[in-house]
């Protein structure tokens, strides 16, 4: 059993993938070439935002709507504790400061009491940065109401595919990031990422960021950007791969539906908010005695992983940064015991049997 299992997926796309990457190789525009316009057209049209501008990954995707944004060195930005660095890291790399904001222990994602509270240690704070952790779509309107006229930034590299009040993931804020990194829900065969915007100004800011700040002619340098471009060849396996996507967003939901029924009396469950579809990037439970439980679900060959051991208020690498306060309880306290269970579209129903029983198995309550 794999705990993202890409092989499953190639073979829906058979040889379709392979004359994909041929006809690129034949065509030889690996920079920018056709199948980039058409992807991004293709994941505007799935995502209803208007303006998609796809780059390197999707590290590089926050830093570019960061400096859309307008974010300067010195100014402060709210980012979750409980997420990939990418997205602190991101904040510091245009010379930002990142301030960690806790999470609500029920959802994994900011709310507007934890937004508050960092707020109210950094009422500078110029934006913020909501994840939608493991696929579930943060509450975008319920943060608009306690931020002002700050801005807000969506971190969906986990999400692609989910819904929230009735949008797509892509257009619940004004901007939004994703990644295409294979494990993530639309995923390529390499780095890949992109910025979805509502607003047309900035989506031309990112166009001119990903190719150094480029203005009307390829030799003028309207500012210093970045070299970040999605690889054709990438774009034109994303073109199949988005073609899966809705059917995948299906089978993830049976499989989390699953997971829910036969789990919830024995773990601590994922718990959605009303009307929101997660992309089930993840299906973390939280459980007591993790390290125990996930060695002996590996000892049963049952793979799982562990989003995140540590959060990012307490790496090195960050924790001199500001905090809303001293101890962010909620993160530190999933960091000990989150566990995520195998999760893909093509996960068998005997595997996802075996996943349910090795953790009846193993927990009782
Ligand atoms: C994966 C991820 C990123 C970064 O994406 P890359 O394509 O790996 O650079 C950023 N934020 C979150 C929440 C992620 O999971």
């Amino acid at each position: 059993m794999q705990f993202i299992d890409l092989n499953s997926q190639r073979e829906q796309l058979g040889t379709r993938l392979e004359v994909a990457i041929k006809k690129v190789l034949e065509h030889g525009r690996f920079i920018l070439g056709p199948e980039v316009a058409d992807f991004e057209d293709a994941l505007s049209n799935y995502t209803g935002a208007p303006h998609v501008v796809s780059c390197a990954n999707g590290t590089d995707a926050l830093v570019l709507a960061l400096r859309a944004l307008g974010v300067r060195p010195g100014e402060t930005v709210v980012v979750p504790s409980f997420t990939f660095a990418a997205t602190a890291e991101a904040v510091a790399l245009t010379g930002a400061v990142p301030v960690f904001a806790d999470v609500d222990e029920a959802t994994f994602n900011l709310s507007a009491d934890t937004v508050r509270a960092a707020i109210d240690v950094a009422p500078s704070a110029v934006g913020v940065i909501a994840v939608d952790l493991f696929g579930h779509p943060a509450p975008y309107a319920s943060v608009r109401e306690v931020i002002g006229d700050r801005w807000l930034l969506a971190d969906a590299a986990q999400s692609m595919g989910g819904r929230a009040e009735h949008s797509r993931v892509g257009t619940l804020a004004q901007m939004t990031t994703t990644s295409f990194f294979p494990a993530k829900p639309l995923g390529c065969y390499g780095d890949g990422g992109a910025v979805l915007t509502t607003d047309g100004d900035m989506a031309e800011v990112v166009r001119s960021l990903r190719v150094h700040g480029q203005g009307a002619g390829k030799y003028d340098s309207e500012r210093i950007g970045y070299n970040s471009r999605l690889d054709t060849i990438q774009a034109a396996v994303l073109l199949l791969k988005l073609e899966l996507l809705e059917d995948e967003m299906r089978r993830r939901q049976q499989i989390a539906a699953r997971y829910g029924e036969a789990l919830s009396d024995i773990v601590t469950v994922p718990k959605l908010r009303p009307d929101t579809r997660s992309a089930w990037a993840q299906y973390t439970v939280r459980v007591e005695d993790r390290d125990r439980v996930a060695a002996a679900l590996a000892d049963a060959d049952i793979p799982t992983s562990v989003y995140y051991p540590r959060p990012l208020h307490l790496q090195a690498a960050y924790c001199g940064y500001p905090r809303a306060s001293e101890a962010l309880e909620a993160s530190e306290s999933l960091s000990g015991d989150v566990l995520s269970l195998p999760m893909h579209p093509y996960l068998t129903e005997a595997d996802q049997q075996r996943v349910i029983e090795g953790v009846q198995r193993l927990v009782r309550k």
